[in-house]
């Protein structure tokens, strides 16, 4: 699939702002990424980062990075700066300075007292249960609280004592003076402060009450001039709040919100509790595990910015929703792997051969391209030697009929090398193969023996100059396309007890070259990538993660379908 074509999904947000363009509305474009410092980004945060980033750069505008940073309690230093390193390696920089909505207390503070003063706000004290009580139903409507008719005087005290630390946690809220019988809940003189004596990443002991999300998130949006604010349809039913902080603060613009889908992907979670979740028990090694949906975790697996960039323009963005077949995120990983990951040939499972007509000591150099259309990648050597290894899985002592790699008595090429012929089975005491006998036929080097139909290709490594590799392979985290569609069932019950195995390869040499997260195909055997952690070449140790299989249903699919 070509670049144009992928570019081509659709993405209603883009569409919208060419027509406002086309409308004679030339405003700058300006948007924000708004994560919470709370986990690590994940697959669905970068469809929100390709949309953010992708959109601003598009119209000529400024992208903003701001954490939304109103949960003290969960949020940490690690996370920011986590996030940070995943969206420069996704390819993207924010304009300006790293933003906190932290940064806009004082002026949130400041509209607090703005709203009490209107008499728009009040301080309650009903209990978290009485709340709940109180709020009503979808179906019902809720009642107001006794708190609800405080003078301005009074709520002003109160919440000035609240600023001062003079009540406990939970005592005390700020609530927005509304309509306790707005059928949407959201208006039900929604929180704006709580008490929390928490000690805040950035702020300090500054406060110790804190804004919440609804009372943060448009005015952050509105202090940063931010035109286009988007975000996902779970915060549809937020924006009458949104927009009527908006109508009665004296902000200094109006952002609209825009509501796009969430990115749900089969076989995975993007929860960040449940990823969590997966890290605090161990199930994982950390949040960049390379089964992780993460950034950093697909990063250590070996995807490719460009690859998680493609698939989201492939994704497009709608307001559907719907979930996306993982094996589309894997079509636009062997879609770029393909074009720009050097070859090598690395033998998982190793069994050796002896080449009976090859002297011994003998060894002689063949070469052959890095990658068979990239000349730019210059080529590699491949030392051919009497004693080889090939792969297990390549050997079958009673073949059936279709089977063309190696089998006794029959021939088989060896890839960017000569042909040979299995002579000989040798077996240990318990019958287990241990070796094979063949021999070579030297007029066969780059071209095919005459008269003789070899269809095989295997790949093969000189057992005396090959190097040993620790190779992780890796599959899905979970069995199941929807690991958390059942709610009373726990999402741990899923997991894929083989998403994980190691093996002891032999790779051909020039993979000691290869540095921390060099991608690779391995030829015939599927896309690698050397661990950007474990990976210690200068330590004579190689750790190979298995990034993708070479076989693509989801092209083959859309092909039928096509
Ligand atoms: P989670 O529910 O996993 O904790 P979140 O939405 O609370 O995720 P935030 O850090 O608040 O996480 O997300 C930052 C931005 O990324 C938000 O604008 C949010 O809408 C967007 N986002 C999060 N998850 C997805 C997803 N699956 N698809 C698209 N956008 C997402
Ligand atoms: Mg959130």
């Amino acid at each position: 699939m070509s670049q144009a074509e992928i570019s081509a999904a659709s993405n209603f947000i883009r569409t919208l702002i060419k027509q406002q363009r086309e409308a004679g509305q030339q405003q700058k474009v300006v948007t924000r990424f708004p994560p919470e410092p709370n986990g690590y980004l994940h697959v669905g945060h970068a469809k929100s980062i390709c949309l953010n980033f992708g959109i601003a750069e598009e119209f000529g505008g400024d992208c903003h990075l701001r954490f939304d940073d109103t949960n003290p309690e969960k949020e940490s230093q690690v996370f920011i700066d986590a996030i940070q390193e995943d969206i420069r390696w996704l390819g993207f920089e924010w304009a300006g300075d790293v933003r906190f909505a932290s940064n806009y207390f004082d002026q949130l503070y400041d509209w607090a007292l703005h709203l009490i003063k209107a008499g728009k706000a009040y301080v309650c004290e009903l209990d978290a249960e009485q709340m709940r009580e109180y709020r009503g139903t979808l179906t019902e409507p809720g009642k107001n609280s006794p708190y609800r008719e405080r003078s301005v005087e009074e709520n002003l005290a109160e919440f000035e004592k609240m600023r001062a630390g003079d009540y406990p946690n939970g005592a005390k809220v700020l609530r927005a003076k509304i309509d306790m019988a707005a059928p949407n809940i959201n208006l039900r003189d929604p929180i704006l402060y709580r008490i929390r004596h928490q000690h805040h990443h950035q702020t300090g002991d500054r406060w110790c009450i804190y804004p919440s999300y609804d009372f943060t998130h448009g005015q952050s949006d509105a202090i940063e001039g931010i035109t286009h604010s988007l975000c996902t349809l779970e915060f549809e039913d937020h924006r009458p709040l949104y927009e009527w902080f908006l109508e009665n603060l004296p902000v200094p613009c109006k952002p609209v919100q825009t509501e796009f889908a969430r990115l749900n992907l089969n076989y995975t979670v993007t929860s960040k509790r449940k990823l969590k979740l997966l890290v605090d028990e161990g199930i994982v090694d950390g949040w960049d595990d390379p089964r992780m949906p993460t950034i950093s975790g697909m990063r250590r697996r070996g995807f490719t910015p460009k690859s998680i960039r493609d698939f989201c323009d492939l994704v497009g963005v709608n307001r559907a929703g719907g979930v996306v077949d993982i094996n589309m995120l894997y079509f636009a990983l062997r879609n770029d792997l393909e074009h720009n990951a050097r070859r090598g040939m690395v033998v998982l499972n190793p069994l050796k051969i002896v080449i009976t007509n090859w002297e011994e000591g003998r060894e002689e150099i063949l070469t052959s391209p890095s990658h068979p259309a990239r000349d730019d990648l210059g080529e590699r050597q491949l030392p051919f030697t009497r004693e080889l290894f090939i792969d297990r899985n390549d050997f079958m002592e009673e073949p059936p009929k279709k089977f063309f790699r190696l089998a006794p008595g029959k021939e088989v090429r060896l890839r960017n090398a000569w042909v040979i012929r299995c002579d000989e089975v040798i077996k240990d005491d318990q019958g287990e193969i241990i070796e094979l006998r063949c021999s070579y036929d030297p007029d066969t080097l780059g071209k095919n023996p005459e008269g003789r139909k070899v269809k095989g290709v295997v790949h093969w490594v000189s057992a005396d100059k090959g190097v040993p590799a620790e190779v992780r392979l890796y599959d899905n985290l979970f069995q199941v396309e929807t690991p958390d569609a059942d709610k009373d069932k726990d999402f741990l019950e899923h997991l894929n007890p083989d998403s994980l195995s190691r093996v002891d390869a032999i790779c051909e040499p020039s993979l000691a070259q290869a540095g921390a997260e060099d991608h690779f195909q391995f030829e015939r055997v599927g896309y690698f990538c050397a661990d950007r952690h474990d990976h210690q070449p200068e330590n004579g140790k190689l750790v190979f993660n298995r990034t993708v299989s070479l076989k693509d249903s989801w092209a083959k699919m859309q092909k039928k379908q096509g």
